[in-house]
């Protein structure tokens, strides 16, 4: 289950466009009240499908570090 990278899509750039929601395959994004897209990181497997979908190209894969 665990994956060394997460999706971090940039909320200032991203157009609500949804096309990471309907890509990713597990689910993990959503669009927070239809303004930007956000990312279930416990769901989040770092396939980086939905990097390269999204229009906007918005979305970085973050190693996954967790130090709290
Ligand atoms: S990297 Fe893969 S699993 Fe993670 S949010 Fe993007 S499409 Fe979903
Ligand atoms: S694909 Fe990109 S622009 Fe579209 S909702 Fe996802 S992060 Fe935002």
């Amino acid at each position: 289950m665990a994956s060394k990278r997460y999706a971090l899509p940039d909320r200032k750039r991203c157009v609500s466009c949804g096309a990471c929601a309907g890509e990713c395959p597990r689910n993990a994004l959503s669009i927070w009240r239809g303004c930007y897209a956000v990312v279930d990181k416990t769901a989040c497997v770092g396939c980086g499908i939905c990097q390269r979908t999204c229009p906007a190209n918005c979305i970085v894969l973050i190693p996954r570090e967790d130090p709290q």
